[in-house]
């Protein structure tokens, strides 16, 4: 029998040959399906002492996840992204708007978005574990905007990987098609797909399925089903715990929700020993999650399009991984659900499991009406413009009983990236911050093709 690997990464679904970090970061999806989680948690505790700011507590915190399937020395250097790429002095400072009601700033990297954090780390990762290999690593990813703009700039110009963007044409808001489309970097490939962010979604699938694009060749993801991204918004919680002093242990987290893998982090966190009071997922109206926990029934519904974008996702790919953990790691019971609900777009979730998902997370939606009235009532009280995606948390954190202890609301995207949401609500459009400059001035490069696998491999060549 070969030595299982340590530490060893188990699929949700259980019928996956165990993995070490370079496997699941490499793969994406385990091959049955299912979703890598670590088949043991790193324990906080037992962790050394961070020092040397938010780079040196990501390493800290990172380090046990890899043990030595890198080199060393590669998560330093991943980590060190969070002060050289990042335009705040603090990475991911936390504002106190009033008492006890703060907001944790996560868009101060190069494209805005909270999504660099973790993207800048896997990029660095990715090489040296390609590296380590002497392999290549086709990436291809569908977006509705934070990602692919994320993904561009961190994995741009990166030896051995060639990365492909799908968006939506015309359905990207312009800053965001400009991050993504003026980096000039080669080994990106930018496609405007002619449909919505479901057919991106569904020619990802296709690709990552297609016999002849992975004969020979490793292709993946960059999505948050990808256990490396997960891992790497575990770090600022704790860093936001740091700061909260000793009312930590009672603050609660309210994370602005789409996939999931966000909150699933903070989950994580609180797995790993970080004592906390209470952990929101606050959705848009695209609320499927908060049904599946009213009512135990989740099901697929149609996305509606909102100001908050990046959540506008129907089925949140990480809720398997809670689902698997909330029922005790029943891999068996995981995989009935969720290949019930892949064939059919729904799925009955059982009474004990129901409760046991209840104690872990809550989850709130938040109205188009009230993520513009929380713009402006943040506007008018704090003078701080925040952007549609904070605002869906920062209303739901307005909404718990801050006697309990302090509330934390992820703020995940600068408002200079949502100009249009925000000025509807303001009247005027924000500041840019230096990371959104001058992107007007450059050339742009990407590729128009028909909603057809057809026509994605032909334009990948
Ligand atoms: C991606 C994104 C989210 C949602 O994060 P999940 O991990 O998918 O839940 C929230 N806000 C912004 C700005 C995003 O880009």
């Amino acid at each position: 029998m070969a030595a299982s690997p340590f530490p060893a990464y188990v699929s949700t679904r259980g019928s996956s040959p165990d993995v070490d970090f370079v496997g699941a970061l490499l793969a994406g999806v385990a091959p049955d399906g299912g979703l890598y989680v670590p088949a043991l948690w790193p324990d906080l505790r037992e962790t050394p002492a961070p020092s040397g700011g938010a780079a040196g507590m990501a390493n800290a915190i990172l380090a046990p996840f890899i043990g030595d399937a890198l080199e060393a020395g590669a998560v330093g250097r991943a980590a060190a992204r969070l002060k050289d790429q990042f335009f705040h002095p603090e990475t991911t400072p936390l504002v106190e708007l009033e008492p006890d009601l703060f907001v944790l700033e996560l868009f101060h990297g190069p494209t805005a978005a909270f999504k660099d954090y973790a993207m800048q780390m896997v990029a660095v990762l990715a090489k040296a574990a390609l590296a380590g290999l002497g392999e290549r690593l086709l990436l291809v990813t569908a977006t509705s905007g934070d990602t692919g703009a994320a993904a561009v700039r961190a994995f741009g110009g990166m030896d051995r990987i060639d990365l492909v963007v799908l968006h939506p044409l015309g359905r990207v808001s312009p800053v965001q098609r400009l991050q993504m489309t003026t980096t000039g970097a080669a080994n990106v490939l930018n496609l405007a797909v002619r449909g919505d962010f479901d057919d991106c979604q569904r020619l990802v699938k296709g690709l990552l399925a297609h016999r002849a694009l992975t004969a020979g060749r490793r292709v993946s993801s960059v999505n948050s089903i990808n256990w490396a991204r997960l891992a790497g918004q575990i770090p600022y919680y704790i860093g936001a715990a740091g700061a909260l002093g000793s009312a930590a242990s009672k603050a609660t987290y309210v994370v602005p929700t789409g996939n999931f893998g966000d909150a699933f982090a903070g989950w994580a966190a609180r797995r790993m020993g970080l004592p906390m009071g209470g952990l929101v997922a606050a959705t848009n109206e695209n609320d499927a999650l908060v049904r599946a926990l009213e009512t135990g029934f989740y099901e697929r519904a149609h996305a509606v399009p909102t100001t908050s974008v990046s959540m506008d996702v129907q089925a949140p790919s990480n809720f398997e991984r809670l689902v698997f953990e909330a029922s005790g790691r029943d891999s068996a019971l995981t995989r009935g659900l969720f290949e019930d609900f892949a064939r059919h777009g729904r799925m009955t979730l059982p009474a004990e499991l129901l409760a046991a998902l209840r104690r872990e997370v809550s989850a709130v939606s938040v109205s188009e009406a009230e993520t513009a009235e929380e713009i402006a009532r943040t506007y008018g009280e704090t003078g701080r413009v925040i952007c549609p995606h904070t605002a869906v948390a920062l209303h739901a954190a307005r909404r718990l009983d801050r006697s309990a202890g302090p509330v934390v609301a992820l703020s995940t995207a600068h408002p200079a990236k949502f100009p249009e949401a925000v000025e509807a609500a303001l009247g005027f459009v924000p500041e840019r911050p230096p990371q959104l400059d001058g992107l007007e001035g450059r050339t742009e490069v990407f590729e128009t093709v028909d909603p057809t696998l057809a026509a994605v491999l032909a334009a990948i060549g």
